[in-house]
């Protein structure tokens, strides 16, 4: 056993020396890349009025305009057009059945189809801008503010769709509205983008919530990367105290909504409480806009902010931002305008890397679409037998499956990250801790007992650093669910972590951050350990993840002690 121990301290130590390397390597090239991509975004922001443009021509050659009657969360709406009834830009189109949003057309033009899913408007005129065209006002008295939202149909536009005046429709008591700016998703920049076009009407937008929900402060959590994106908006706050910014790591999946609560407040909700139990509401920095919208110029939610990446002539790498698209424009359109697809590609991606899903040339842009993503080509392995393993914040199940099939690999073991927890038994997962990696080594063994060779993963960035701990020594060739389109884009695979989970540096004034507990810098607001209790079910949790965490399993080979000392430092030993 003493010897085992020794050669186990050895293997330590010389798989601790090449990950040195190995993370050294990497800052490099991400440092370069995220550099590049950042330029990029810039450049589009300036050009942004053009690119709408852009837009609206592509649109002529399309001509038509499909409206889904589910748009979000909740039942689909009932349509109150029929065909041949004539609409322009904000006339009412569909109603929701209970839980829902009202639906408004996006376009001056006759309807040319109603069916059980979607509308069909032949779109006469497109509005280059929207929110300065002539549209169709909402009814509701402005000083009703709730009514404005519910009237105009907003939704959640960060991908989530839940009806915004649901949300609303609560007294927070002197609480918070967390406003979640994280854009996580890697490669969309349109949430920046608008920090930076609009931040005095973002600003407005979060003080109608607060006024609506009766909170007594506002908070902005964005990524401290943003540099450009948090210099642009505390100008626009000067003046105001009680709204701040708060930086966030840059690591996945920091937008998560229990994330944004636990990152700003230090408040760890468990997976069946709502962000009300933190006397919070949650909100899309989009989102903020239309609600600003809504009650200040009675506009419906018709239009979407944008970001078009990838396999795009002229793209070059980067992204581009659109403002203002038309809900109901077709993918194609919003891929013509940006430049079209460059050559031969695998699939097209509606929203970020690690949620979005492949969707078609002729599928509609929806209150929640963020992005449109076209890839390279998948490699081919062959038939090579591969394990999933699947995050609640990442690539789902049946995600994992598809790539994997397009990768011509075949799927031999399903395995769930621990912290996933599917609350309702409905298949919607959450994830108890969003970030913070509960040890992945067991289920990397499962895997490879399975007979894989290859491990198809869609987890947070910590967790991606732990399965880099033990997957490759088990010799299974590690993929993560994003690689095709990081690798399309020009950016780094996410594989171990390359920066910190917490903020370091001095902190602007107006801001606070995600500090370290164990740093004692000042400026910082800590994550705290939170008790639940359900007394209904009898169930309590209790979770502290500012300390070191430790994972014990009985092994047919013995006892698997896994030890996280710090966000990076992992280490194996079987006793
Ligand atoms: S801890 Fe697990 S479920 Fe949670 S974000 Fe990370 S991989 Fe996903």
């Amino acid at each position: 056993m003493a010897t085992k121990k020794k050669s186990n301290a050895k293997t330590k130590a010389t798989a601790k020396s090449s990950i040195k390397k190995a993370v050294k390597g990497m800052k490099k090239v991400a440092k370069s890349t995220a550099k590049k991509v950042e330029k990029g975004v810039k450049k589009v922001a300036k050009k942004a009025t053009k690119a709408v443009k852009e837009t609206t021509k592509a649109l002529k050659s399309s001509g038509e305009i499909v409206l889904l009657l589910k748009q979000g969360v909740g039942k689909p709406s009932v349509p109150c057009v029929k065909k041949g009834d004539k609409v322009q830009v904000g006339t009412l189109i569909a109603k929701p059945q209970g839980l829902g949003a009202n639906l408004h057309s996006s376009v001056d033009g006759v309807v040319s189809q109603v069916t059980d899913t979607a509308i069909y408007i032949k779109a006469g005129k497109v509005p280059i801008d929207i929110s300065k065209s002539k549209f169709k006002r909402i009814t509701a008295d402005k000083k009703d503010l709730l009514a404005c939202v519910a009237e105009a149909g907003v939704v959640g536009m960060g991908g989530a769709g839940f009806p915004t005046a649901a949300k609303l429709n609560l007294d927070l008591h002197g609480g918070h509205v967390l406003v979640n700016a994280a854009e996580c998703e890697p490669v969309l920049a349109h949430n920046m983008a608008q920090l930076v076009q609009f931040p005095n009407e973002t600003i407005k937008g979060i003080q109608y919530i607060m006024k609506i929900t009766n909170a007594k402060q506002g908070i902005i959590a964005i990524k401290q990367k943003h540099t450009h994106e948090i210099e642009s908006i505390l100008k626009a706050l000067k003046g105001i105290d009680n709204i701040r910014v708060h930086l966030l790591p840059d690591i996945y999946p920091m937008g998560e909504e229990r994330a944004v609560i636990r990152e700003t407040l230090g408040i760890l909700l468990p997976v069946t409480a709502l962000p009300s139990e933190a006397n919070a509401v949650v909100i899309n920095v989009e989102t903020v806009l239309r609600v600003y919208e809504a009650i200040e110029f009675g506009r419906p939610a018709v239009s979407k902010n944008l970001t078009v990446s990838g396999k795009i002539k002229g793209i070059n790498n980067g992204v581009k931002v659109f403002y203002d698209v038309p809900i109901g424009l077709k993918v194609k359109d919003a891929i013509e305008a940006a430049g079209g697809i460059d050559g031969k590609y695998g699939e097209i991606i509606m929203g970020g890397p690690f949620m979005g899903k492949p969707c078609k040339l002729d599928d509609p842009i929806t209150k929640t679409t963020g992005g449109i993503i076209v890839t390279e080509p998948f490699k081919d392995y062959k038939g090579a037998k591969v394990g999933l393993l699947v995050c609640a914040c990442g690539a789902n199940e049946d995600r994992l499956k598809d790539i994997a099939s397009k990768y011509n690999m075949k799927v031999v073991d399903v395995e769930y990250c621990k912290q996933a927890k599917d609350p309702k038994g409905n298949g919607v997962y959450k994830c108890e801790n969003p970030g913070n990696c509960p040890g992945q080594a067991l289920k990397c063994m499962n895997i490879k007992k399975a007979g894989a060779t290859e491990i198809l993963i869609s987890n947070c960035s910590d967790c991606t650093n732990t399965v880099m701990g033990s997957a490759p020594g088990l010799g299974l060739n590690v993929h993560h669910a994003t690689d095709h389109i990081f690798e399309t884009v020009g950016m780094p695979v996410q594989r171990h972590l390359t920066k910190s989970k917490f903020i370091e540096g001095p902190i602007p004034e107006g801001c606070t951050a995600s500090r370290n507990p164990e740093s004692n810098e000042p400026g910082g607001i800590h994550p705290v350990q939170v008790h639940h209790e359900d007394s209904a079910k009898g169930t309590s949790s209790n979770v502290d993840y500012s300390k070191p965490y430790e994972f014990r399993e009985n092994t047919p080979d013995g006892e698997l002690l896994i030890s996280i000392e710090s966000g990076s430092d992992i280490s194996i030993k079987y006793e």
